[in-house]
Parts: C-alpha cells; structure tokens; sequence
C-alpha cells in the first residue's frame, strides 16, 4: 500500500490535534506516515502511532528548526522523492497552506487547500471543498503529479488505529535561500484556558447583538468547554480581540457545533462559518439572514437566552 506523508503541525513534539484529524484521513488513502520536523519527536511518537501512523520520519537538525516555512517544504519534497506517497496531506492554516504551496511549486503538483472532506474515489483521490463564502460545494481533484492537499481543521471525527509508528531519521540538506527568514524569538499566548479558535470543537460567537459585553457569550462557551468568536463588528468596536474574528477576512472555524448570538449573518461572516457542522443562532430579530442557515434559531434577547442555556448546561453537567 502506498505511503501517505502526513506532515505533523506541533510545538517541541506538542501536537494539535489536527494532526490526528490528518492521521485519520490518511488511513483512507494509504499507509500514513507522520512528518515530524523539529524537536519533540519522542513525545509525539505515542500519539502518531496511537492515530495510525506506520512510520515517524523525524528531521530534527538546526537547519530544520528555527525558520519559516521554507525549509520545510524543501524536507517535504525530498520525502516525495524518495517514497513517491499516494498524497501529502498538510494542515489548511497560514503556514500550512504556504508550505503546501511551495512544495507543490517543487514537485510540481497539483495543489487543493481548504479541502474539508478527503477520500479515495474511483478515479483517484477526491476531495470537498466549500467555495465562495459558502455557497457552492465543490468536489476536486489533483491532475498533475503527487495529489497535495491541506485540510481544514475539524473536518474528520477523530478515529484512533494503532499502528506501529516506527521512527525514521531523515536527513536534508536544506538550501541557504530556505534559511533567508530565521525566527528569533517566539512566545507562548497568554492561556486563556479555552481551546484554539479554529480547533475547538465548539465555538461561541458574539457579535454587535453583545452592544459590547461579551460575558454571557464567555459564561455560555465556557459551560460548553467552546472557544470564543466574534463578528467583524464586534472587534472593529474594541469589544473582542482581532485575533477572534470570524469570517471571511477573520478565522475560518468548522466546529461540531456554532453557536452565533446577535450576529446578523452577513456574507463576510458566513465565509467563516458555514461550513460548522451545526449551527445555531440567538437573534432577537427573526428576519435576521444568520437564520438562514441555522440548524436551530432562538429568536430572543442573547442577555436572557445565553443565562439560561448556561444553567441549564450546568445543572446537566451536575
Ligand atoms: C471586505 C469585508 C470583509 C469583512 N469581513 C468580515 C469578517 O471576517 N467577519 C465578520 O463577521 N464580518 C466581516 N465583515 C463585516 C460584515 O459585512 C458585517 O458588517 C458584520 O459581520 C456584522 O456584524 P454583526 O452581525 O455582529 O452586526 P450587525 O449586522 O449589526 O448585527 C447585529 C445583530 O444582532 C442582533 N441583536 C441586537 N441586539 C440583540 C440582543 N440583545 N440579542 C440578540 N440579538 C441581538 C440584531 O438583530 C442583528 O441581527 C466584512 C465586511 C467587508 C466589507
């Protein structure tokens, strides 16, 4: 069966969970092999295997750490050459989709990014994406050379199937031009104790509906264990930070579950949510356009909603 490469998105062997997403979808389409690059592989290791990784191809030398993307892609199309994979499939966040591209310029290959479904077709690997803000489903297909695919977070349901994850030095010699940008510092973000935006599995978002007091929207989303989001014209107001922007020109999130109190439903904000695998909105306005594409609507005060579903929540959880 032919190797699928699997490039591991970590910090020092710590891995996001859309890794094991990755994992997961590999096994679809061949033998998954993990791409650790960087430090940490030993802790990393468990979890890889645990997801279905058959082999760990570690890369862990200064020349692989330590800068931008570049020298990734460079490691990424030496391991295609070598093992000529089934497919390399790549997490869809701004990284990701860079090295994506880059190795695709390298093997030349084709390249489909944002993919939010992957599976093998009977004329190759298939994939889904959702397009232009939401509103067409799009089903594609790599042509040209090794199928390169970066997948959105929180596509698949994580499956774990124990493999044997045998590791496997890899070495590179990475070119100096893909050492151009170094990294000299980085720090951690301040926890906040709820998950990553775009990898929670539930996401609660505020919008100008909060005329700026976001606690019922943090109360409910932490009853929940969610992330918190927020409509452009939250962040535009000063209420949230950009970083929690949701939408077309914010994060694009594809949770289990959305949950949209006094946002309206505008395209732009759409754009970042639509493809949520449930939706639900609180809006005191029942023509409001968030309804839709919901799941489920509460037409009501989010300042009487929110209260309500969180003792409830509570009370459920004991
Ligand atoms: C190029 C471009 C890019 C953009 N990118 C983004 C983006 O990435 N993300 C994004 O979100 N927007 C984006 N926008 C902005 C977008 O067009 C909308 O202006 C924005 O999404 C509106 O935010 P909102 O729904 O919070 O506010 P509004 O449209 O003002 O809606 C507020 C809603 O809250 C409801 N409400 C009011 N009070 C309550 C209450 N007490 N309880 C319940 N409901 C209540 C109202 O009925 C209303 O429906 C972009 C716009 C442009 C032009």
């Amino acid at each position: 069966m032919a190797e699928v490469l699997v490039l591991v998105d970590h910090a020092d062997g710590r891995l996001r969970k859309a890794t094991a997403e990755l994992l997961t979808i590999a096994r679809r389409l061949g033998e998954p092999s993990a791409v650790h690059i960087g430090p940490g592989a030993d802790r990393a290791q468990v979890t890889l295997a645990k997801y279905g990784a058959h082999k760990v191809y570690v890369v862990d030398d200064a020349d692989a750490a330590g800068f931008l993307v570049a020298p990734q892609a460079e490691i990424l199309a030496a391991l295609v050459e070598k093992v000529t994979p089934a497919a390399v499939i790549i997490p869809s966040n701004a990284a990701g989709k860079e090295i994506a591209a880059r190795l695709a310029i390298k093997t030349s290959s084709g390249l489909i990014t944002d993919a939010v479904d992957v599976r093998a077709g009977a004329d190759g690997i298939e994939t889904t994406q959702s397009v232009l803000a939401g509103s067409y489903t799009v089903t594609a297909k790599v042509t040209t050379g090794t199928p390169i695919i970066a997948v959105k977070p929180n596509s698949v349901p994580l499956e774990a199937s124990p493999a044997p994850g045998v590791v496997e030095a890899f070495a590179v010699t990475v070119s100096d031009a893909a050492k151009a940008a170094r990294v000299t510092d980085s720090q951690p973000k301040k926890a906040t104790g709820r998950p990553e935006l775009t990898e929670a599995a539930i996401v609660v978002s505020g919008g100008r509906g909060t005329g700026g007091d976001f606690s019922p929207v943090e109360e409910f989303a932490d009853s929940l264990g969610a992330a918190v989001g927020a409509s452009r014209a939250a962040v535009d107001a000063g209420w949230y930070p950009h970083a929690h922007q949701v939408g077309q020109t914010g994060k694009q999130v594809s949770p289990q579950l959305y949950v949209a109190a006094g946002i309206s439903g505008a395209i732009q904000h759409r754009a970042g949510m639509q493809t949520s695998k449930t939706i639900i909105a609180i809006n005191k306005d029942e023509e409001a356009p968030i309804f839709e594409l919901v799941d489920f609507g509460v037409v009501g005060d989010l300042f009487s909603v929110l209260p309500q579903a969180t003792a409830e929540v509570k009370k459920r959880k004991g």
